[in-house]
């Protein structure tokens, strides 16, 4: 299996922070999985591409980037049946669906990353998320030392939440997934910026508008290095919500089904006055409030640096704890964003 020693990772993550790994391998098969199931037994970090991680410290534990490939397509009369392997590009992935007549994942265009990671964190957008097509996931056991399949009910989707960030956080690996799409496929088009389109639009036109969108509105991390939303849109009761309300009655909000409110926490960090700020290298996207920047050689401290103090001040002035999105690595795994996260 490749692996390479004191490794930069600069260029393997979203915010282009400098950081080395004493190793990182690069396992391609299931047998090389079972080789690693050693290392596994001290602090370790699976990596995709890097979109949704900040290496906080100049040091990683050992890095496991899996470089599974292959994308297959079942047909039936009712539906399609896709299986993407976990080191796929995301992109590629819904490019690929939709060159093929496969709909179902126009609305997820353009989120940077691996296919592997996709469930993790259940990757969402424009009022779609990944686990809506979800049929299987493979999941290499480390424990076990071998594959298994788990079905969509056992990954505990939710708002960008899954059992790989909870039950099974770092104890295996996935290797790929499975999607279905039913051919009577219906576009979804309730999301602002997609109303406005005809009923009828082709897919296409749909992933060519989400595009579009996405490049107006967010930095591209090759010009300005990013993770997207750096934090969750926190959900709040109905109850606290209207407390809110009284105090901020153009607060942006959205009613969830089970009588939740979603805040827009991008709306919450402007109305705190942060929108623009800088803190040594790192700074506030100057026209999205949730996006934190390196845009000047900031370190991976100083973002979480930021990322803290966007937290606290939120907290003051609302009373919401704001949870970071991106995943933080320290040198031995895995760390929060404050003693109070
Ligand atoms: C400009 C920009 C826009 C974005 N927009 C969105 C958006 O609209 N919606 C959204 O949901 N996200 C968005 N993101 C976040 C990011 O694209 C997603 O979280 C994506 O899934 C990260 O993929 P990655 O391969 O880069 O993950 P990484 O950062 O490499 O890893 C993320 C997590 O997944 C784990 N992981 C990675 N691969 C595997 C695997 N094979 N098996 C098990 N665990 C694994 C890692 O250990 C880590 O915990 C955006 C990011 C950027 C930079």
């Amino acid at each position: 299996m490749k692996s390479r020693q004191q490794f930069s990772l600069q260029k393997n993550n979203s915010f282009a922070v400098y950081a080395t790994t004493p190793i990182i391998y690069y396992p391609n098969s299931e047998q090389d999985l079972q080789l690693l199931a050693a290392v596994t037994s001290e602090p370790f970090y699976i990596l995709g591409a890097g979109s949704n991680t900040l290496f906080v410290e100049g040091v990683t534990p050992v890095i496991i980037k899996p470089e599974f490939l292959g994308i297959h397509v079942n047909e039936t009369e009712e539906y399609y049946q896709v299986n993407a392997a976990c080191g796929e590009n995301w992109h590629d992935l819904v490019c690929f669906c939709i060159d093929k007549g496969i709909n179902g994942l126009e609305n997820l265009a353009l989120i940077p990353g691996s296919v592997g990671a996709a469930p993790v964190q259940n990757i969402g957008a424009y009022g779609v998320e990944i686990a809506d097509f979800i049929e299987s996931v493979t999941w290499f056991y480390f424990a076990k030392n071998k594959s298994q399949q788990l079905t969509q009910a056992q990954c505990q989707f939710d708002y960008r939440d899954s059992i790989f960030k909870n039950a099974l956080k770092n104890k295996g690996i996935i290797t790929d997934i499975t999607l279905r799409f039913p051919k009577n496929w219906q576009p979804k088009l309730n999301y602002q910026g997609l109303n406005t389109l005809p009923k009828n639009s082709h897919a296409r036109v749909i992933m060519d508008t989400v595009i579009a969108i996405r490049n107006a509105k967010l930095p591209d991390p090759k010009v300005i290095p990013n993770a997207g939303s750096f934090f969750k849109n926190p959900v709040v009761s109905a109850e606290q919500f209207l407390l809110l309300k009284s105090n901020h009655p153009e607060i942006a909000a959205y009613q969830q089904d089970n009588g939740t409110v979603k805040l827009a926490a991008g709306w919450l960090i402007e109305r705190a006055g942060l929108k623009g700020y800088q803190l040594n290298g790192a700074a506030v996207h100057n026209k999205q409030a949730l996006v934190l920047t390196n845009i000047d050689s900031a370190c991976g401290a100083d973002i979480k640096n930021l990322a803290l103090h966007v937290q606290q001040t939120v907290l003051a002035l609302f009373a919401i704890m704001l949870q970071p999105e991106v995943r933080m690595l320290g040198e031995q795994g895995e760390v929060t964003l404050g003693a109070i996260n």
